[in-house]
């Protein structure tokens, strides 16, 4: 079993989701005692949002390959960067170690493609939604449409996402929020929905809906179990 490597913290409520699926993964495949072999390397993310919402891109940059460096280090063989939106500088994250870095969007457009489909909705922070990496890559390199909610629902997600999820507080009236968003989303065509915020998972359930929703939380620690046992 190889080690996987994670760079977490963004926001520790979801890496504790990454943990526990990665564990999960191993020992529905291996059964007994076997448990992931992982190594988490957990950022201040006080330090993190500050950047992000200064557009200070370049010093969170820094901090993500310091942090992948680490991790190399530690002895992980694969590396995760557990949030969707800090894939933003997954590129240069990749370039500073040695070890493959397992993209978000690649594992979730083989979900989708895998079911059939070609046209999904795209939920995360503003930054995911409106900047080009992540509907980029899956539109130019897996060839999937992605449509977005209209600006103000895209801030109405945003601030859920900062001001409740990554603080761990789970409300109803924000579950309400994002069901409108969804079924406009799917009138507008979308056939399945991209939860591609690593903490929405812990506020919307597919047991409630009806279209397909890719978790991108559990898709990326699955398939980093799946490299992990080849
Ligand atoms: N975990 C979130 C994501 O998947 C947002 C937190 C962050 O900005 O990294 O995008």
């Amino acid at each position: 079993m190889k080690t996987i490597g994670m760079i977490g913290g963004m926001s520790w409520e979801s890496s504790l989701e990454y943990y526990r699926i990665v564990n999960e993964a191993v020992r529905e495949r291996l059964g007994g005692f076997h448990s992931a072999k992982c190594v988490l390397y957990s950022v201040d993310f006080e330090e993190i949002e500050r950047f992000q919402h200064q557009g200070d891109w370049a010093a969170a940059t820094d901090v993500l390959v310091d942090a992948a460096q680490r991790v190399e280090r530690a002895g992980a063989e694969l590396l995760l960067i557990c949030t969707n939106t800090m894939h933003l500088m997954a590129e240069s994250v990749a370039e500073s170690v040695d070890i493959p870095l397992l993209h978000i969007v690649d594992v979730t457009a083989e979900d989708i493609l895998t079911r059939g489909q070609n046209t999904v909705g795209l939920l995360g922070t503003q930054f995911t939604m409106e900047q080009d990496f992540y509907k980029g890559r899956l539109l130019d390199k897996h060839g999937i449409d992605v449509l977005v909610p209209e600006e103000e629902e895209r801030k109405a997600i945003h601030g859920i996402l900062y001001n409740e999820l990554c603080l761990g507080e789970i409300r109803k009236s924000s579950q309400d929020v994002f069901r409108r968003i969804i079924e406009g989303l799917q009138e507008r065509g979308a056939e399945g929905i991209i939860l591609g915020c690593t903490e929405i998972p812990l506020l919307v359930d597919q047991a409630d809906y009806d279209l397909p929703l890719f978790d991108t939380t559990a898709l990326h620690a699955r398939a980093a179990v799946a490299q992990a046992l080849i």
